[in-house]
């Protein structure tokens, strides 16, 4: 299925089936997209999460 990016309104493909907490990538912005809805599906801004876990 494909859902609008909230950020510049552009396609976002997501393979379905969509589950919660699911990262998609928008191909226009290259935003990190996530799941935080179902019903119907919606996408918010995905937190940026950096690989530094530290020791
Ligand atoms: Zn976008």
């Amino acid at each position: 299925m494909t859902l609008t990016c909230p950020e510049c309104e552009g396609p976002v493909l997501l393979t379905e089936p969509v589950r919660l907490s699911e990262v998609a990538q928008c191909a226009d912005c290259s935003s990190e997209l996530e799941v935080v809805g179902l019903d119907p599906v919606t996408l918010d801004l995905a937190p940026e999460i950096e690989e530094d876990w530290g020791e």
